[in-house]
């Protein structure tokens, strides 16, 4: 499945506990990348000034990203895709990808937000000191990270409404009533 939304949607939260409760990796491409920026790897050095500026990282390396992570034995049951597809490339990569390995998408769902609430998440975010900072966590760079999301991103929904498999819930709600949406349509997913 994919979680699909803005930065601050929750995705990363609601990855997390699904991943837990069901049992399957949560492939987070944000982390991955940082991750790799960390190690200061090839990968690393080559992305950290586009993450740091809040730009999309080009479709070919992601591709080769979310390949590489596929390859591991722990994504042979499902997987939760946290942060891609990003663009409409990725999604159409990801579609090849997937039908090369037998495998397909159960369901997209999206997190509907309200952009002046994002801001409060992500104030909440560095504030709080729960979450280690993370560089890209600023008013300004927040700013660019939606209008990327608004541009690059959103087309990816019409996508998968197409396809049939898009699921839309309300992302403002609190953490357990966004699990409990998500829960509720993975249910009917698996009683169809
Ligand atoms: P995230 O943690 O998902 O907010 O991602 C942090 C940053 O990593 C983004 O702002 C992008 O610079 C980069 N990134 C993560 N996933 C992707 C992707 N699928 N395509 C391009 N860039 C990505």
């Amino acid at each position: 499945m994919i979680l699909f939304g803005p930065p601050g949607a929750g995705k990363g939260t609601q990855a997390a506990i699904l991943s837990e409760h069901y049992g399957i990796p949560q492939l987070a491409t944000g982390d991955i990348l940082r991750n790799a920026v960390e190690a200061q790897d090839t990968l690393g050095r080559r992305v950290e000034s586009i993450l740091e500026a809040g730009e999309l990282v080009d479709d070919e390396t992601m591709l080769g990203v979310i390949n590489a992570r596929l390859d591991k034995a722990d994504c042979a049951k499902g997987f939760i895709l946290d942060g891609f597809p990003r663009t409409v490339k990725q999604a159409q990569d990801l579609d090849a990808l997937l039908n090369s390995r037998n495998a397909h998408l159960d369901c997209v769902i999206e997190l509907e937000t309200v952009a002046s609430e994002l801001y409060a998440r992500v104030d909440n975010r560095v504030s709080s000191g729960l979450s280690p900072p993370r560089s890209d966590d600023t008013f300004e760079i927040l700013t660019n990270r939606l209008q990327v999301y608004h541009d690059s991103t959103a087309p990816v929904v019409p996508f998968y409404e197409k396809k049939l498999i898009l699921w839309k819930i309300d992302g403002m709600k609190t953490v357990e009533e966004v699990t409990q949406q998500i829960m509720t349509i993975l249910k009917k997913i698996k009683n169809k």
